[in-house]
């Protein structure tokens, strides 16, 4: 199965609803695609994402230095052409590169399924046939009241879903504590309630303020802290009863291995796009599943249900308004949560069908990039 040629291309559009959490505005989705085509015809078709910054370094990483090294590999070697992505890339550090190699990967196993005809939950270990899925909300607008929020959670459960996520963090606690408690009243002491600061809190805010969010019986408390701050996560994990999820901004197995070593982390959240596509997430699943603890990847919601329905320790489907490659039209075939539980598609490969009809308007240049860019950390 020798790849004998490889496209790359990027897109950039806003998300399908604006996003604004603790730290961030963000203006633009920026996608990587790349396409891989064997000697025999067959393609397979990986994608990856940077949020607002960074995509046409991504793009023109993957398409002029790392696009070369996959040319005459075999694509059932996924492990091969994984390492040698890498190991041309590693000095760059983390991040850009893994992201790059994410697409590549990606489409490797794409390839994979389609010339064995099984669907990509199949190959990853098929340990289930659907997963429970929750809402992420992105929406912590100044704007934004909590009726429009209350009134928003009677929609999601009108829909099915029994778990929904809110971004929390704001400048003063009270309102925090309200947002939560009202959610909390709306969901009902069945529906599960998740909440994310985004890596808002410094530690020692953390250690008064997490405390005080145990008695809204919580599912997790989401990066609390900054990405890096292992001894803190750990400490304040020590302090609270809510378990700690993060993962998102983690880039690699060994990133991940010194939350679990260090007892740091309850859900991994490791993003099968920015840790180097689906062989690296594997190895990561796997290690937290070695430690006890279940995974629930960030974004990618047509990817992770794949993911989820592999794996032996799945938790949940993160499903982001406005985000989903279906949600913002690009894909031939939407593929849908349905009544809050997510089933992958049964197409050999991952089955995303992407409308190049619908994406080619967003093609993404350097032009474009300048021109959207707005800076929108806080
Ligand atoms: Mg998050």
């Amino acid at each position: 199965m020798q790849i004998t040629h490889v496209d790359v291309q990027a897109y950039s559009l806003p998300p399908a609803s604006p996003w604004e959490d603790a730290t961030n505005r963000v203006g633009r989705l920026e996608f990587l695609v790349v396409e891989l085509q064997t000697r025999s015809g067959l393609r397979g078709m990986g994608l990856s994402y940077t949020v607002d910054i960074g995509g046409t370094a991504m793009l023109s990483l993957a398409r002029d230095y790392l696009a070369n090294l996959v040319l005459g590999m075999d694509a059932r070697d996924y492990e091969r052409i994984w390492e040698r992505l890498n190991r041309q890339s590693r000095r760059l550090g983390l991040g850009l590169n893994s992201m790059a190699i994410a697409a590549f990967d990606i489409a490797v196993w794409d390839l994979i399924g389609k010339s064995t005809g099984q669907p990509l939950h199949k190959l990853l270990g098929g340990a289930r046939d659907s997963i429970p899925a929750y809402i992420s909300e992105i929406n912590l607008s100044a704007e934004d009241r909590v009726e429009d929020l209350v009134a928003r959670i009677a929609d999601y459960r009108d829909r099915g879903y029994g778990a929904v996520k809110i971004k929390v963090g704001k400048e003063d606690f009270a309102e925090d504590l309200e947002r939560v408690a009202r959610v909390r009243e709306a969901l009902g002491p069945s529906g599960r309630l998740f909440v994310d600061l985004n890596q808002k809190w410094s530690a020692s805010e953390a250690i008064v303020k997490a405390p005080q969010l145990d008695a809204f019986n919580l599912g997790w408390i989401e990066e609390p802290l900054l990405y890096n701050d292992v001894p803190g996560h750990a400490a304040l994990r020590r302090a609270i009863r809510t378990p700690i999820a993060l993962g998102e901004s983690l880039y690699s197995r060994h990133q991940v291995l010194e939350y679990l070593r260090a007892d740091a982390v309850d859900i991994v959240q490791a993003d099968v796009a920015f840790v180097g596509g689906i062989t690296e997430w594997l190895k990561i699943a796997h290690l937290a599943q070695a430690f006890g603890r279940p995974v629930a990847p960030h974004f990618m919601m047509e990817l992770s249900l794949h993911l989820l329905c592999g794996v032996p320790n799945a938790f949940m489907l993160e499903n982001v308004i406005g985000g989903s490659l279906t949600e913002l039209g690009l894909l031939e075939e939407p593929i849908a949560v349905v009544n809050g539980i997510g089933v992958p598609p049964d197409r050999p490969g991952h089955g995303i069908v992407l409308n190049k009809a619908a994406l080619k308007p967003h093609e993404l240049t350097g032009e474009r990039a300048r021109a959207a860019f707005m800076g929108g950390s806080k």
